[in-house]
């Protein structure tokens, strides 16, 4: 208490104002947004979490110009004392898909067949009139993208449909990867989506564009392994990454293997089925290998991967990621997801929300805790890396994001944490209900509640 008191006197009484009055938060909201791209200043908290070592207890990290410039026990410049919070990197969400966020609860009942599930989805998109589909869309990106940012998250792996014209427009405020879904089995599809794939990547090459251009052939049930080729020696060539549903279901894995079953029925209902296109006895292996040869790949879901396909994805951990949504996972009720053994394989797994139709909201911190409650033989600080220093090397993004190290970006989050001492300091994020207080983006606060 009085050590508490002592660094009070030097520190900004803004910071330790217990007033939670609107106007004052919005004071408190203007001051670092203004300070933010001009000023150096610092943040002291009972606990910083740079990722990349050890938590330091009454650390403080210093940003200038929008950047970390110093991580440690000694702030410089003007120093603001947030108290009992933990200060972590800006949480990235390395899979999702934006244009479900309007929906109030996911689609379908948990633990249902995964084309089942696909049928609630055809039939929710056919409840709303085709013209009102741009808006609808719009609407629910900009609705994921708020809430997204008040949760914490700061940088987004999204799967974002056709067009691809308007994607700066459609997620303005976004930071991370816009992936272009490109769905369509057929053949004669081929052409088209190569092309927009192709238009996409070339506009925007060169360009400091925000968000960055990926390239999504949607899963191997909608894309045939020639698009998937075309796609990966695309990204080779123009440095872009790509992600791609793979081994999500048995289903989808009987269909690869044996080409029938209930996704080869569902298919064969919207006449989408092509049997030419995926050869019989496929694996999941062969797709793995495909996607080796793009210049970086996400492996989305990855439930059912063989030990030999875990393996596959450690060896090339540089440049493939496989992507865990740990609530979405849950449910469809699948097998136990494989995390220890991808993560003793040097697999570079993140972890992302995927969509509302498959999860109750977006917020990565209950994201982080759910996969912490369900596998609690993998320390915590290893957990925290799926959402920070993993998903940032899973989109290409470590130079600049993913841990609190001087020279990368200002992302970071203020979180509230009780004033035990735990022996484990992780435990002060993971067993805890408290949500995020403050979002910082390139040193400016860009959400704070209850200052
Ligand atoms: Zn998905």
């Amino acid at each position: 208490m009085h050590a508490a008191r002592s660094r009070q006197k030097h520190t900004s009484r803004l910071s330790r104002s217990k007033s939670s009055s609107r106007s004052r938060s919005e004071a408190f909201l203007g001051i670092f947004s203004r300070m933010a791209a001009l000023s150096t200043y610092s943040l002291r908290a009972r606990y910083i979490f740079p990722i990349d070592r050890p938590p330091i207890r009454d650390g403080s990290i210093t940003i200038s110009q929008g950047r970390i410039v110093a991580v440690g026990c000694e702030p410089n410049g003007e120093c603001h004392d947030f108290g009992d919070v933990a200060v972590l990197p800006g949480l990235i969400n390395a899979h999702t898909h934006l244009e479900f966020s309007r929906l109030a609860r996911p689609l379908g009942r948990p633990g249902m067949s995964f084309p089942d599930w696909l049928r609630e989805v055809i039939r929710w998109r056919d409840a709303t009139p085709p013209q009102d589909w741009d808006a609808d869309r719009d609407s629910a990106i900009r609705q994921g993208l708020e809430v997204s940012r008040r949760c914490g998250t700061t940088t987004i792996g999204e799967i974002a449909r056709l067009p691809w014209r308007g994607i700066e427009q459609r997620y303005e405020s976004m930071q991370g990867v816009a992936f272009l879904e490109l769905l369509g089995l057929a053949s004669a599809r081929y052409d088209e989506l190569f092309g927009a794939a192709s238009e996409y990547v070339e506009a925007r090459r060169g360009k400091a564009l925000s968000p960055h251009a990926g390239l999504s052939p949607h899963a191997l049930y909608t894309a045939s392994p020639k698009l998937v080729e075309s796609v990966a020696a695309l990204s080779a060539r123009t440095r872009t990454p790509v992600a791609m549903h793979i081994a999500e279901t048995r289903e989808e894995l009987e269909l690869l293997r044996e080409g029938s079953g209930p996704f080869r029925e569902f298919l064969d209902e919207l006449g989408a089925w092509h049997p030419d296109l995926v050869p019989l006895r496929s694996t999941a292996l062969d797709y793995l290998k495909l996607l080796a040869k793009a210049d970086r790949s996400l492996i989305i879901h990855g439930n059912y991967l063989s030990p030999h396909e875990i393996e596959f994805a450690g060896r090339q951990s540089e440049r493939m990621s496989v992507i865990y949504c740990a609530r979405t996972h849950a449910y469809f009720g699948h097998d136990r997801y494989p995390l220890r053994e991808m993560l003793d394989a040097g697999v570079n797994v993140a972890l992302g929300t995927d969509s509302r139709a498959s999860n109750p909201d977006l917020n990565m911190l209950s994201e982080l805790r759910f996969a912490a409650r369900h596998h609690q033989d993998i320390p915590l600080e290893t957990i925290l890396r799926l959402a920070t220093s993993h998903a940032a090397t899973a989109l290409g993004m470590a130079a600049t994001l993913g841990t609190l190290t001087p020279g990368k970006q200002g992302d970071f989050i203020v979180l509230p944490v009780s004033p035990h001492e735990p022996a484990d300091p992780h435990e002060l994020l993971f067993d805890s209900a408290q949500s995020v207080q403050q979002v910082f983006r390139s040193g400016a606060q860009i959400h704070t509640t209850n200052i």
